[in-house]
């Protein structure tokens, strides 16, 4: 098979689960499903049920047998698509269970939070029952799910179901025939490929972590504030503008009285601004004070501030090579200024770090900032309004007091 048969082939499964799972937290793969026995079909619908019952957001997916050469695709395609699940659900956590249902049900359990996809200790993708026997797909479903949930919950896996293939006693399971495990040795080689797979996602899976843990605390550095220097900066741009020179300047002019009357409003309503958790103020005065510092430059008539400051839209202290950037979010997009780190790290793939806030007052819950509704996200710190406007119409606007600031 080429590589591009199966990357279409993969999108194509993608996208049949996903559609799927917008009207039920159980896919099966049409391929296997007449495969199933009716136990088989019972046992998971009833595990999905369950899982339902605790109110945690889940889903699974029953997929015909992958071959082992492309294991690590599939290890890849799995946890991507349990993070796209849980970018949907809207959820603090997403279960997120995906099993094979040939053979012993090698399975990807993710309880995926805003960091990203986990695997949970005892969710092995080579589920082994509490007689050391590999789990057919309707013991395997239930005892997976019942891991993610205990995960999710912070308490003691589930004991693994007894299953001993040598003795099958008088249960009337049906999964000796339906899975083949009627040998009490189990296919080794596909064990060695499954685990040196579940080696090589397990390792992408904390890079990925460790990467995007910006997504899971408020921002708290760079601290812009750095022994008074910000304050200082702050008092000095208050301080009266030098006199317009010419017509031309009056425009800068007026532009920094703007700015001098967003900043002492700014101060006056949060006078704790340099200690707040709340680290967009600060980036607000540093945002002010370098607007300010060029518009006295330009009054000054000083050669080198032909070019207005601007700001990287998801975190304001990047400056370096910022161009306007069609940026994708949930359901839309938003032309913004990115730095050129941040434009480069987004055409790799990657989720570049944004400025986390409470999401409102008091709460210790992060957001990108931008997620709030006040002058800071109305105007993207210059992306969409040069921010002086955006906090002087907040002052007049029917938010500006849920968001603390004064009429
Ligand atoms: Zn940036």
């Amino acid at each position: 098979m080429t590589e591009t048969t199966e990357a279409e082939l993969l999108s194509t499964l993608r996208a049949r689960i996903r559609d799927a799972w917008q009207a039920d937290p159980v896919f099966i793969d049409p391929i296997i499903a007449a495969g199933l026995t009716d136990n088989q079909r019972t046992a998971i619908e009833k595990a999905s049920q369950t899982t339902a019952e605790t109110g945690l957001s889940h889903f699974v997916a029953i997929v015909p047998g992958i071959a082992p050469a492309a294991e690590e695709d599939w290890s890849r395609f799995t946890s991507d698509l349990a993070y796209a699940m849980h970018k949907d659900s809207g959820e603090d956590q997403t279960l997120v269970l995906i099993s094979e249902a040939e053979n012993a049900a090698r399975s990807y359990a993710y309880l995926v939070g805003d960091s990203g996809p986990a695997m949970p200790k005892a969710a092995d993708m080579l589920a082994r029952s509490g007689s050391d026997d590999f789990l057919p797909v309707e013991l395997a479903v239930p005892y997976q799910l019942g891991v993610l949930v205990a995960a999710a919950r912070s308490t003691d896996p589930p004991a693994p179901p007894d299953f001993d293939t040598r003795d099958v006693g008088d249960r009337d399971e049906d999964y000796i025939e339906a899975t083949g495990l009627d040998n009490d040795n189990p296919d080794g080689l596909v064990f060695a490929a499954t685990a040196a797979a579940a080696l090589g996602v397990s390792v992408w899976l904390l890079r990925r972590r460790t990467k995007y843990s910006w997504r899971k605390s408020l921002t708290t550095s760079p601290t812009l504030v750095g022994g008074g220097s910000l304050e200082r900066k702050a008092q000095k741009a208050l301080e009266p503008l030098p006199e317009p020179i010419d017509d031309e300047s009056w425009d800068v002019y007026d532009r920094g009285r703007r700015v001098q009357e967003a900043l002492s409003t700014l101060l006056t309503d949060h006078p704790d601004w340099a200690e707040d958790r709340d680290f967009s103020h600060r980036h607000a005065v540093n945002v002010l004070v370098t607007t300010a510092r060029w518009v006295r430059a330009r009054l000054h008539g000083s050669a080198s501030a032909d070019q207005e400051p601007r700001f990287c839209f998801l975190f304001p202290h990047h400056r370096t090579g910022v161009e306007e950037f069609v940026l994708r979010q949930p359901g839309t997009t938003l032309t913004v200024d990115l730095c050129a780190d941040c434009r480069n790290e987004i055409d790799a793939g990657g989720e570049p770090e944004r400025l986390m806030v409470p999401k409102r007052r008091g709460s210790r819950r992060p957001v990108p900032y931008f997620r709030r509704s006040d002058a800071y996200a109305q105007s993207g710190f210059g992306s969409f309004q040069p921010l002086e406007d955006a906090l002087l119409d907040s002052r007049t606007s029917p938010e500006a007091t849920s968001t603390g600031g004064r009429r």
